[in-house]
């Protein structure tokens, strides 16, 4: 259950890395990269394929690797595309 210290708590944490991410995006922009080219991926990484834990013997029971345990959640950005040259 969430009360609505843990909640506020949760908006708090949002608000400062929201601005760690603005700032990381206008140095990458103050570098002279270019932003519109710039993609979010989510980005996950499962335990390995032995692995044994609680999570990954439930995924491979019900055979949806999806429920695998997480050794990394995150996401990755990308500056792409074109080049100057
Ligand atoms: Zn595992």
């Amino acid at each position: 259950m969430i009360s609505l210290r843990s909640r506020s708590n949760n908006e708090r944490i949002l608000a400062i890395l929201m601005r760690q991410i603005e700032k990381m995006l206008k140095d990458m922009q103050s570098e002279g990269k270019d932003l519109s080219l710039l993609k979010f991926k989510k980005f996950q990484k499962t335990h390995h394929i032995d692995c044994n834990c609680k999570k990954c013997e439930e995924a491979k029971r019900k055979n949806d690797p999806h429920m695998r345990g997480l050794s990394e959640d995150g996401f990755k950005v990308y500056v792409g595309g074109k080049k100057d040259d």
